[in-house]
């Protein structure tokens, strides 16, 4: 109950004008640090070089979707380019996630081809991953036929396959013959019961299912996941089938359960962070905040102490 009125407030406040401009005014005060990098390219580098220094790998994330304007999507790519050179000049452990919709999806097909491309072929001279994340289900089969045509030509790009929808694992037999590099998550979108589980326990079933297909059929395996039973299933399932460490890996969201986060790489596993930064951050803060009422409640007292 107490969870539901926290989740209604932040997604109340994300539509909210006034509120917004509070929440922008304050929110490196409110604590959006802890779940964001910062505005800029250098804050991104720095969050990645403390997290390097601990043990972690990062995957650094530009954020905005749902871009419309073409100059716009054309500046995005060039920061995702400036991304990747900064992650070389540093020397950072670091992969970079990409959203199609702001790099033009949303206006053509052909526009976000160019773009992707534009960035794989810097992110090869820079010798960085690049992952393309799924978003909802209408770019859905848009993002994987351009995902297709893309690992035909580029070893170091990877896609995400979510749990939830009913057609996930006949799309993961299908790009297997890719030999993909997959991040493998439940799925964040509403979407309509016609393709997604709605209930918990088939979208974990599913998950399940998935993980040890990906783990099996002998590809790359990012297990993106906060959920402790999930992240079991995968260490028996390694355990089960000798797959060695450098096959699979646990990726997390930036200042979410850090906790499981330290535990996992005392146990020697590879754990990846996913760092956001870009000015676009607020809508992104208040997705983390209606999520979990353990994350609101210091931002709420913060509020109160204003
Ligand atoms: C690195 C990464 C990349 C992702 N990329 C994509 C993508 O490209 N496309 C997509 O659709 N989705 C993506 N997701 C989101 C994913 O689909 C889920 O929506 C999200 O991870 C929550 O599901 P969960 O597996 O953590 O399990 P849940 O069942 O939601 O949570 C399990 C447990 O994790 C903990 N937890 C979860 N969320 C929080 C939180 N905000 N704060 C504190 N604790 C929390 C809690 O203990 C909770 O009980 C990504 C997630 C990660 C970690």
């Amino acid at each position: 109950m107490f969870e539901r009125l926290l989740s209604n407030f932040f997604h109340y406040v994300s539509a909210n004008k006034t509120l917004e401009r509070f929440f922008r005014k304050h929110g490196k005060a409110l604590g959006a640090s802890r779940f964001v990098a910062g505005e800029r390219i250098e804050e991104a580098a720095t969050v990645v070089k403390e997290l390097n220094d601990r043990g972690f790998s990062a995957t650094v994330a530009y954020l905005g979707e749902f871009v419309a304007d073409e100059e716009e999507v054309h500046k995005r790519a060039d920061v995702y380019i400036q991304v990747v050179r900064a992650i070389e000049k540093h020397k950072l452990n670091s992969q970079i996630s990409i959203k199609l919709t702001s790099l033009g999806l949303d206006i053509s097909t052909e526009l976000a081809q160019r773009n992707v491309h534009r960035i794989l072929e810097a992110a090869g001279e820079a010798g960085v991953f690049v992952t393309i994340d799924m978003e909802d289900y209408s770019r859905y089969e848009k993002t994987l036929s351009l995902f297709e045509m893309l690992r035909k030509e580029y070893d170091w790009v990877g896609t995400v396959l979510q749990a939830y929808l009913h057609r996930t694992v006949d799309d993961l037999n299908e790009l297997n013959r890719l030999n993909p590099h997959l991040r493998l998550v439940k799925g964040a979108y509403k979407e309509s019961p016609r393709v997604a589980f709605r209930e918990k326990s088939a979208v974990d079933e599913q998950f399940r299912r998935i993980i040890k297909l990906q783990m099996l059929n002998g590809h790359f395996a990012a297990v993106a996941t906060h959920d402790g039973k999930m992240i079991e299933y995968t260490k028996e399932l390694a355990r089960e089938y000798r797959i060695p460490k450098d096959k699979f890996e646990f990726q997390m969201l930036y200042g979410i359960n850090r906790q499981l986060q330290h535990e996992l790489l005392r146990e020697g596993y590879h754990m990846r962070i996913y760092v956001p930064f870009g000015e676009d951050w607020f809508g992104y803060f208040m997705r983390r905040l209606a999520e979990r009422s353990a994350n609101a409640a210091f931002v709420l007292k913060g509020i109160f102490r204003k």
